[in-house]
């Protein structure tokens, strides 16, 4: 049996995955709600933001309590935000849809490869939505991201750890010296470090090549997305603009698409 493709049925993965995203998705919305106001993530348990009415364990299943609720405290009957089943519903269809990608007889990629992938996506909800919103990322995702690469890297077949290290190490440092090189050129902060974090993270998961590639998708989307939205005035008053998400998408796209990337462009030296 090829260790890189269990013989499990592919359903049973994919609902297996749907399942743990759904979970998962309800921790993002433990951690969208609490990190940002400096609270912890594990203690108290979920209450009732206008009553403080303690959500019985049995109410705190994803997506399907806020429905049978109809979206309403149980206690005091105060709207709850259809933020958190679509935060849990999407968490959970985009597990199952990289279970079902993976799945697909030929798409042949190494076990901690397709784990690591399935983290970046997955991971990529709460960062989109806290990075947005308060320019954060947290370390609580990003941490146990370069923990969890580190970890994938002693499955055969994938990256290996010293590749993982040298790609934590690396890209971490090199987006580091990128952001003081630009703090001192602007003379202002540059650069969060819950980017290079995220970056490091990339390294460790994929290795270097796909974080510095990560990197240049992430510039290239972060300027077709920008230029539009500083010409629509849409952009906040210091002109921030959050960098997480499109390192997020951008390590994804490197994650397939790096090789082909360099590959086009030593064509181009003539190489
Ligand atoms: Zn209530």
């Amino acid at each position: 049996m090829d260790p890189a493709n269990p013989s499990l049925p592919p359903l049973f993965i994919i609902v297996v995955a749907t399942l743990f995203g759904l979970l998962a998705g309800s921790f993002f919305n433990v951690v969208i709600y609490r990190m940002p106001r400096g609270e912890s993530v594990v203690w108290p348990p979920s209450r009732c933001m206008n009553c403080g009415y303690r959500i019985p364990f049995y109410l705190n299943v994803p997506v399907l309590a806020w429905v049978v609720l109809r979206g309403k405290c149980k206690s005091c009957a105060s709207p709850i935000s259809a933020q958190y089943p679509l935060i849990e519903a999407l968490t959970g269809a985009l597990a199952g849809l990289c279970a079902a990608y993976f799945s697909i007889p030929g798409a042949d990629l190494p076990l901690g490869f397709k784990l690591g992938f399935t983290y970046l996506v997955l991971a990529s909800v709460p960062i989109f939505v806290i990075d947005f919103r308060h320019f954060l990322i947290p370390d609580l995702l990003t941490y146990p991201g370069i923990l969890i690469g580190l970890g994938l890297s002693f499955i055969p077949d994938g990256i290996t750890w010293q590749q993982s290290l040298v790609g934590a190490a690396g890209a971490g440092a090199f987006l580091w010296l990128i952001g003081f090189a630009a703090s001192i050129l602007l003379k202002k902060e540059a650069m969060g470090l819950g980017d290079v974090k995220l970056v490091a993270m990339a390294g460790a998961l994929f290795g270097i090549q796909t974080a510095l590639f990560g990197l240049i998708f992430a510039s290239i989307l972060g300027c077709l997305v920008g230029v539009p939205m500083m010409l629509l005035r849409k952009l906040n008053e210091q002109r921030h603009i959050p960098f997480g998400p499109y390192i997020c998408v951008g390590t994804a796209l490197a994650a397939f698409f790096a090789q082909d990337a360099l590959d086009w462009y030593m064509r181009l030296l003539g190489r």
